[in-house]
């Protein structure tokens, strides 16, 4: 793969911007650079015909300094060792920046989940447990769903892990069904974080959401949520959506009841009455007050960045603006809130969900909101306040925060 596009290449290059920032020692800075442990297995699944497959499968465990690993299994027939071990960096300051007892961890199993049968797939979910089980577990490694996995692979793979350690033990693996030991609050977590993170950004510019305007790209489970909690956490108007068909614009704004209802019945919100249609580039460079990226990498690129008119860039979605971009965007006063931290929201609920797992005692949807928002707050006024000291843009203003409390742990511990 090329470097400029290797994720992994991107994430040592974001590291390095980080480490002469903080002027890190070499030997530090090594040893964030690369995993510290990873594993490559390949495992028989049985298959519906009765014939045998071989699957390969990833788990990259990053650093541990600050606690036991935590991070997603994709389920792609594109996975690579490189997009896993760039996943697991990004896990380890997220984990970080949200100042969570965890370190970074990241999975993956090479495979095309939509073209296998559901006996396949858990079969499939079991094999990938019994190649791992001895390397992962509450206190070593904790994985979670991500692309093409779901509460219900969770439940097997951690009904797999019980049966090999032969006792209860939900707390190996989060995003679990709620009467398996999943936690309240986890559905509409990644969305929730963001809209903290915003009224926070909001308090510290010294600008009104109450009726402010608000465009979202994307209408998955980030994108839908930050509509209708945007609406109602923090009083904004929604004026803008889309999906991957196209956008909807009306200056009144939309009702996300009834948004919700066209897209379930229509598959895409392009069409809803009374609304005009515009594409994906132009909802981007709305003149709106907070712009929620929430669907797809490389959005905003030195080719538009000069043209988006928000003020505020919340990015839901993992990787939305472009090294070039954010440069760009900073240059010119729009305040962006980066990916690892806008969308740590889900991470810090699963942490919740491992808490409660733990205890066997499990906490109200009020409960675990309230302790979010505190999570979030803390989370983004830290970033914030780096970023003016160290005087860069908010995302290595991240870096800064999350690689000093990773490298205060491995000097605690005489690693470095
Ligand atoms: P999802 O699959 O539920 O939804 C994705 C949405 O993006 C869909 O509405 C789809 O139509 C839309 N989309 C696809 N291509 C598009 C295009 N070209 N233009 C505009 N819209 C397009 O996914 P999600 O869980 O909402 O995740 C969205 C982003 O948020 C991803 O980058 C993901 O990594 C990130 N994220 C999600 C979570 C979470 O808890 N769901 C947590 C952290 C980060």
């Amino acid at each position: 793969m090329a470097d400029k596009l290797n994720p992994f290449a991107i994430a040592q290059r974001q590291l390095d911007e980080a480490a002469k920032v903080l002027k890190l020692d070499p030997g530090t800075h090594e040893l964030l650079r690369w995993p510290m442990r990873e594993f490559h297995v390949r495992f028989p699944v049985r298959m519906d015909d009765g014939t045998v497959k071989v699957f390969e499968g990833f788990r990259v465990q990053y650093n541990n300094a600050r606690g036991p690993t935590k991070g997603g299994i994709r389920f792609h027939p594109e996975e690579t060792f490189d997009t896993v071990r760039a996943l697991a960096a990004w896990m380890t300051w997220k984990t970080a920046v949200m100042d969570l007892p965890l370190g970074g961890g990241k999975g993956g199993v090479v495979c095309n989940p939509k073209e296998m049968s559901e006996g396949e797939l858990e079969r499939l979910s079991r094999g990938y447990i019994r190649a791992l089980a001895h390397y992962i577990g509450p206190d070593i490694d904790v994985p979670a769903p991500d692309v093409y996995t779901n509460p219900q692979i969770m439940a097997w793979m951690m009904d797999e892990y019980e049966k090999i350690v032969g006792r209860s033990a939900p707390g190996v693996i989060t995003g679990k069904p709620l009467p398996l030991g999943g936690s309240a609050g986890r559905g509409d977590a990644t969305a929730r974080g963001g809209v903290y993170v915003v009224r926070e950004a909001a308090k510290v510019l010294g600008i009104e959401l109450k009726g402010a305007t608000c465009a979202i790209q994307g209408y998955g489970n980030a994108g839908r949520f930050a509509h209708k909690l945007a609406t109602e956490i923090l009083g904004m108007k929604v004026v803008a959506v889309s999906d991957s068909k196209g956008g909807i614009y009306k200056a009144e704004g939309l009702p996300f009841d009834e948004v919700v209802k066209f897209k379930r019945e229509n598959g895409t919100v392009v069409g809803f009455p009374g609304a005009e249609e515009i594409t994906n580039a132009e909802l981007l460079e709305l003149d709106v007050m907070v712009l929620f990226p929430a669907a797809l990498e490389n959005q905003i690129t030195e080719g538009n960045a000069d043209r988006i008119k928000a003020k505020i860039v919340a990015e839901l979605a993992n990787g939305p603006t472009t090294p070039e971009a954010d440069v760009i965007l900073h240059e010119r006063g729009v305040y962006v809130i980066p990916d690892f931290l806008c969308n740590a929201g889900g991470v810090t609920v699963s942490y919740f969900e491992q808490v409660q797992n733990a205890y066997n005692f499990y906490w109200s949807e009020e409960e675990v909101h309230k302790l979010l928002d505190r999570k979030m707050t803390a989370a983004f006024h830290a970033v914030h306040e780096a970023a003016q000291k160290y005087k860069v843009h908010n995302r290595l203003g991240a870096y800064v925060v999350a690689v000093s409390r990773v490298v205060e742990a491995m000097r605690l511990r005489g690693w470095v």
